[in-house]
């Protein structure tokens, strides 16, 4: 088998792909207020979709997470889910999951869970309702409790994403916390990433984990655990509640060495750093007269691109962000 590896060393066995940019919610970090979405033709189809993630499969990479925007408003998603389903069924990938902010989970919970899915992340960054409102731009705490338990019924396990927002939830994240933990899920904090042109200030913004962590050192006994998912998160139990809670900390922390990943955008560009704008496209490949060859051609130009690691600073207020696309554009 041909695998994905880069100039580094690395081998690529995750895949990041975003379905959609669009969203029924307006995180404030994420998105502005008033997003233009892309036109139709702009999006790679289903079966491009479908076509893409085989050319994944059979080039080495195990792990499928499918995300957006928000990848439950595409009206197509399930049969996707189920196409894919099968090839997981058969052997030839290992891990089928989707990172949504649950508003439609209750809808889907139980065909996902049929189609093979056994993990969701589900993103959420406070429990108060005002301030859900406030931060999403939208009334739907309500929705993405009951997708949650939705989930939990079906058989899903669950694990709950935050990002950490200076003075928005930062009081609330020991609580938010012990919650997840008392549901049985796990909890990863994120750091907010300089991604797009939003209305606020990412300065005003940005919590830095250590911060947050040395806080709930005065509260918790956290032991360092060993788990690694090839990915940025570092983890901690936290022995008070018996459960795992992750950091992911993109600008305190360098994370690079030991990334598999890439991530493909709904338009079908594969951009090998979140950090980084530099990307292939390969909805020009699939649209070709001969697509397997000009796929092939393409991934192994994206792979001596792969930077060793990322570029984001965040320090300087009033700066444009490092990288000007929307983390709904690049999926999260
Ligand atoms: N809509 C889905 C959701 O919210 O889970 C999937 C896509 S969303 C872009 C994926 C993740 O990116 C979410 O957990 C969200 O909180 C996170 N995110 C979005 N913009 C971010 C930013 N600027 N910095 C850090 N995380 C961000
Ligand atoms: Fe939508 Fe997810 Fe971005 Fe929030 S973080 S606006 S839910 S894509």
């Amino acid at each position: 088998m041909k695998k994905l590896t880069d100039t580094f060393g690395r081998n690529i066995t995750y895949l990041r792909l975003s379905v959609t940019d669009r969203c029924d919610l307006r995180c404030a970090y994420c998105m502005a207020e008033h997003m233009t979405f892309l036109p139709k033709r702009e999006v790679l189809s289903l079966e491009e979709l479908e076509q893409l993630s085989g050319a994944f499969i059979d080039r080495g990479v195990k792990k499928i997470r499918i995300t957006g925007g928000e990848p439950l408003v595409r009206r197509d998603i399930m049969t996707l889910m189920a196409r894919l389903g099968r090839r997981l069924e058969a052997g030839e990938f290992e891990e089928l999951t989707l990172t949504t902010n649950a508003t439609q989970l209750v809808h889907h919970a139980d065909v996902l869970r049929s189609v093979g899915v056994k993990r969701v992340n589900v993103s959420l960054d406070t429990l108060d309702d005002e301030k859900f409102a406030g931060l999403t731009r939208r009334n739907a705490l309500s929705k993405v409790l009951a997708g949650l338990d939705a989930a939990q019924a079906a058989g899903l396990k669950v694990k709950i994403n935050t990002v950490a927002l200076k003075g928005v939830n930062e009081d609330e994240i020991p609580a938010m916390i012990a919650w997840a933990h008392g549901r049985g899920m796990d909890l990863t904090l994120i750091e907010v990433m300089p991604l797009g042109e939003i209305e606020a200030d990412r300065v005003d913004q940005y919590l830095p984990l250590t911060a947050v962590e040395d806080n709930l050192r005065t509260q918790w006994t956290l032991t360092p655990l060993e788990m690694r998912t090839g990915g940025p998160a570092r983890y901690v139990k936290v022995e008070d509640t018996g459960g795992v809670l992750g950091m992911i900390t993109p600008l305190t922390n360098n994370f690079c060495a030991g990334c598999n990943r890439v991530r493909v955008t709904c338009t079908g560009q594969i951009y090998m750093c979140l950090g980084h704008s530099d990307r292939i496209d390969l909805r020009a490949a699939l649209r070709s007269e001969k697509p397997d060859a000009a796929l092939d051609a393409a991934l192994g130009r994206a792979m001596l691109k792969k930077p060793e690691r990322h570029a984001f600073d965040i320090s300087e207020r009033g700066a444009a962000p490092s990288v000007s696309r929307h983390m709904s554009v690049t999926g999260g």
